[in-house]
């Protein structure tokens, strides 16, 4: 096991030596060819060694933003030539990409972070080169959705990746309510701006005790992954300012649907009580309505009413 104190000078000095960190260079990378390259989420140093030789060896780097790829590219001392690709110009940068694939370069496809494609732009591009009978392949890395799931401990084979809500509340409600019953994991991107009303809507449309995991500006300084359940997670937002800024992957357990349903309901119910009732005789009422424990439903309308 490493200490959290390691320094890179405690890394045994034969690691730049292994042959494989010189393997990526002796790979065969085909010319004609669109390469779909993954960077990093935060941290440039997840950048793969064949990542790092292709765009070496690339003749252009196609990209969202040319001044953060610019950027980029200068960490690993690169400069290369670069066209903007985004989601408003797919498919005229598709056809310049086209031309130049077929004059014989390679071409690299990167988006500001993570993997192209994955709420980003990127796949129309790839349509149309396959469509034109020309070659595509990824180089697989680093992808947010992927990162948080790995370090989610939620235990599920399944997961359903949603990525940005809707930003208009009615829609947003819409699409939340498609998913209620999904029982795989559910997988979000949210911009912090928006992190406090989603989490809002996602534990109104959802049972209160799915569990429900925030993992905020992973591979950076200030990395965090807190796990608690849908009842507890507006609460924990806003105990603090810094956790509706950066960048967020917010997963929610999947439904189990016998229960769901129930707990759904009988949520529904408590909030209307509560608006007429006491705390206690919501408790109680609900109990009766819905047949679930007293105490239960107790804990749950202090926690609505934020006592
Ligand atoms: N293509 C990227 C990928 O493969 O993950 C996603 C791009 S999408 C435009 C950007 C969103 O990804 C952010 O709003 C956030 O939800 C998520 N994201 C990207 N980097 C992240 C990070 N370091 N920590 C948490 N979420 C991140």
């Amino acid at each position: 096991m490493t200490d959290s104190t390691d320094s890179p000078s405690s890394l045994p000095g034969h690691i730049a030596q292994l042959p494989v960190i010189g393997e990526a260079a002796q790979q065969s990378y085909p010319t004609a060819t669109l390469y779909i390259v993954a960077t990093p989420i935060g941290n440039v140093t997840d950048i793969t060694l064949r990542a790092l030789h292709l765009l070496a060896i690339a003749d252009v780097v196609a990209c969202e933003d040319t001044r953060k790829t610019g950027a980029l590219l200068g960490r690993f001392g690169l400069s290369k030539p670069m066209l903007a690709a985004h989601q408003h110009n797919e498919r005229e940068v598709a056809e310049k990409l086209i031309s130049r694939l077929l004059a014989g370069e390679r071409v690299a496809l990167v988006s500001d972070a993570g993997t192209p494609g994955v709420s980003d732009p990127g796949a129309r591009i790839v349509d149309a080169v396959r469509a034109a009978g020309l070659r595509v392949l990824p180089l697989p890395g680093p992808s947010a959705a992927v990162t948080a799931l790995s370090a989610s401990g939620l235990v599920n084979d399944q997961f359903y990746f949603v990525g940005f809500l809707p930003a208009k509340a009615k829609q947003r409600e819409s699409a939340l309510a498609a998913l209620a019953n999904v029982p795989a994991t559910l997988v979000f991107y949210e911009a912090p701006h928006r992190i406090l009303e989603s989490v809002e809507a996602l534990a109104l449309a959802f049972a209160p005790s799915r569990q429900i995991v925030f993992a905020r500006e992973l591979t950076k300084l200030f990395e965090e992954i807190h796990r608690c359940t849908l009842a507890e997670a507006v609460a924990w937002v806003k105990a603090d300012a810094n956790r509706e800024r950066g960048e967020f992957v917010v997963l929610v357990e999947g439904a189990s649907v016998a229960t769901d349903a129930a707990d759904v309901e009988a949520e529904r119910i408590l909030q209307i009580l509560l608006k007429e009732c006491s705390v206690k005789q919501a408790a109680n009422l609900a109990a009766q309505i819905t047949g679930r424990k007293k105490n239960a439903l107790y804990d749950r309308a202090l926690e609505i009413k934020g006592e």
